[in-house]
């Protein structure tokens, strides 16, 4: 499976870019950085978004994802979250006060965006990846997804605090090559962590005590604050034990 980081971060600056991920050259998880990363031939061919949780950095891109999908005349764009998240979507987002709904208006053989409802703890077919959403713990309905095909498996684990079933169901995994985590606040900010549902350096630590994989297994880290950047790096350097790596914008992986 390959992987390409387009947005990694918990906010925004040049050098910056909020989540956004792309598997293969069709399907995005989240839309923190889709239209700012990629070029417009490169929007084309995605065909559906994974949006684990509607907050704006993860759904922002939607909107002009969408806005050049009309013009250019392309497939629909399925729009893939649990039903809360498309709810919100719906109804927030792409409610024609914010932004058109592009559900109801034409690309080329229909809609510019069809939405897609996909189940918690239940494997639905997205552009022949396998994915299946599981519940996490943040401040709204959030999903994680494992996304497999041809018997390789990632996880992406969304906005996240501390969390149980996850790790469930993360350790059942017997052909996982990549878990994709956030990490967002330093040690000292562990009351906001906790309060916005993230993750510190301590916090991932401890959550990674109920991880049962292999020492080995790259843990992808992402959704680090900028602002905090620089002490959430010296503190995860403080963590051992684990395959941990810092994502960076423009990385490629092949999983
Ligand atoms: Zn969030
Ligand atoms: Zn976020």
């Amino acid at each position: 499976m390959q992987l390409r980081v387009l947005g990694c971060h918990g906010g925004e600056t040049p050098k910056h870019r909020t989540s956004s991920f792309l598997v293969g050259d069709s399907v995005a998880i989240d839309a923190g950085a889709i239209t700012s990363s990629l070029s417009l031939g490169e929007q084309e061919r995605i065909r559906s978004v994974l949006v684990s949780h509607p907050h704006m950095d993860h759904v922002r891109d939607l909107a002009t994802l969408a806005d050049n999908r009309c013009q250019q005349g392309g497939s629909t764009l399925e729009i893939v979250g649990i039903p809360e998240t498309i709810e919100a979507l719906r109804k927030h987002f792409f409610n024609d006060i914010i932004w058109p709904d592009f559900t109801k208006i034409d690309a080329k053989d229909g809609p510019t965006v069809r939405y897609v409802e996909v189940q918690a703890n239940q494997a639905a077919d997205v552009e022949g990846y396998e994915v299946t959403p599981v519940l996490v713990n943040h401040t709204v309905d959030t999903s994680a997804f494992i996304i497999r095909q041809n018997g390789k498996s990632i996880v992406y684990g969304g906005d996240t605090g501390p969390t149980e079933d996850l790790w469930t169901q993360i350790n059942a995994l017997d052909d996982l090559q990549a878990l994709m985590m956030e990490v967002s606040f330093p040690n000292d900010e562990t009351d906001l962590a906790w309060a916005s549902r993230h993750l510190t350096p301590e916090m991932l630590s401890s959550e990674l005590d109920k991880l049962t994989q292999s020492d080995a297994l790259p843990i992808l880290l992402y959704h680090i604050k900028p602002t905090f950047e620089t002490r959430v790096l010296r503190e995860l350097a403080e963590v051992r034990g684990r395959n941990l790596q810092i994502l960076q914008l423009g990385d490629e992986f092949l999983l």
